[in-house]
């Protein structure tokens, strides 16, 4: 596949090199197949390379460019304790010679031996970050820390899940990349869904599409939000303020959300998800997780067997990784 020329408006931003790209499109023959509508493909963003992968990567490119630039010695971010972002910003800073504080907050009501030493958190360590766990209610607690480390003029600060106007350009990165591989697979892009929480990934496939005038749909499956229209707002704000700092005059498309594949809430599995990556798994060899991409998959099935696309559709199933915590909800597979 051609190089991508990179557009005017990332050409002078700073990027620090961290993925391994094009990740590759693949058609998902035997899942097709299976449910008899339209072509179904993924993008396999849970290959980005580094640190085990997943789809914080590419907006940490531009992040620990900036944080680089800045003369920054140590990067704080946040997340959940099974964070997929955080074990990449650890894996990037480890490759960029920075310390990396991860302070990270028990918002999940999982309760399984390995939820705070293994998966994700493992990897943090392995990546030798600095890891502090702080309690849902204790938010005086975690103000307190990121003051503390605010006060050395060598910190930069990366708000969860990477989504700023400076991470999202990844996914505006991203979203070309797409769209030329569909386009020299021989295809013309009508649908991508994937996992939906922090809206970085969401808004910036949203202002790369608007600003090629590509007539995509993106559908983002929320898993995080209890109120779906926070994610939508989110989305279509950070997509506005991305498109701004493009250059570009486009409008971004309506957002579309979808709520119905959260299950019994963030990051908790249910038995739809279950099914639906046990499917993949034995049909294409491939493994989805149970918070994030796994109910995007399931969103998949289920929109392709209620009809909702047409059989010409080619629709693209954004893989955007997390498969680093599927251990810890073993369980959950048992309980089938
Ligand atoms: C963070 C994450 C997402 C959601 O991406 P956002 O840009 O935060 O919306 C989806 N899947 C996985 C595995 C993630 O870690």
């Amino acid at each position: 596949m051609t190089p991508i020329e990179e557009p005017a408006y990332l050409r002078d931003l700073p990027r620090f090199p961290l993925a391994a790209l094009p990740t590759p499109l693949q058609l998902l023959e035997n899942l097709s197949r299976e449910l008899n509508g339209p072509r179904l493909w993924v993008k396999r963003d849970d290959l980005t390379g580094l640190g085990t992968g997943g789809n914080k990567t590419r907006k940490l490119e531009f992040l620990l460019g900036d944080a680089l630039a800045k003369g920054a010695k140590r990067v704080v971010t946040f997340g959940a304790v099974q964070s997929n972002h955080a074990r990449q910003t650890a894996a990037a800073c480890a490759l960029a010679g920075l310390t990396c504080e991860l302070l990270l907050t028990r918002q999940v009501d999982y309760s399984d031996p390995r939820y705070e030493v293994g998966g994700n958190v493992f990897l943090d360590r392995l990546f030798g970050a600095n890891v502090r766990f702080f309690d849902a209610a204790d938010s005086d607690g975690l103000k307190n820390a990121v003051n503390e480390l605010k006060e050395d003029e060598h910190s930069y600060l990366i708000p969860a899940g990477g989504s700023n106007d400076l991470g999202a350009l990844g996914y505006v990165r991203a979203g070309v990349e797409l769209a030329n591989q569909c386009s020299q697979t021989g295809f013309q892009l009508s649908h991508v869904i994937h996992a939906s929480s922090s809206a970085g990934t969401q808004a910036g496939l949203v202002a790369a599409f608007a600003d090629r005038e590509l007539d995509v749909d993106v559908l983002g499956v929320n898993v995080y939000h209890d109120d779906p229209n926070t994610l939508k707002e989110r989305v279509d704000d950070l997509a506005r303020a991305v498109l701004q700092r493009m250059g570009s005059q486009a409008e971004p498309a309506d957002i579309h959300v979808n709520h119905a594949y959260i299950g019994p809430g963030y990051a908790l599995p249910d038995e739809a998800t279950t099914s639906a990556i046990r499917m993949a798994a034995e049909l294409e060899g491939l493994v989805f997780d149970p918070a994030y991409s796994g109910k995007a998959l399931t969103a998949l099935i289920d929109q392709v067997n209620l009809g909702n696309f047409d059989e010409k559709d080619n629709v693209v199933l954004l893989h955007t990784g997390g498969v680093q915590s599927i251990n810890v909800y073993e369980g959950a597979f048992n309980k089938e």
